[in-house]
């Protein structure tokens, strides 16, 4: 395959290599931003303990939880540690 291999009609690899490169170039552009918003994203579901009072189920939920993953009793801040 060299740059003048047709693809269909008189369309060659030429010609479409620039927009494959570019649409390429946008996907990668996409997948950062992904990456990088994804990362902003996790940070700020940093964990904290805590202690049910309604069933005593004791572990690490979101910080910005708000029920009780066992029991789904609503999480009051004096349970978080
Ligand atoms: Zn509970």
């Amino acid at each position: 395959m060299n740059w003048d291999t047709i693809i269909f009609n008189d369309i060659t690899v030429g010609q479409i290599a620039p927009w494959a490169a570019g649409a390429l170039a946008l996907y990668v552009t996409l997948k950062i931003y992904t990456i990088f918003f994804t990362k902003k994203k996790v940070n700020l579901q940093h964990t904290v303990y805590f202690v049910c009072s309604s069933c005593q189920w004791e572990g690490h939920i979101s910080k910005f939880g708000t029920l009780c993953p066992k029991c789904a009793a609503p999480v009051r801040d004096e349970d978080r540690a």
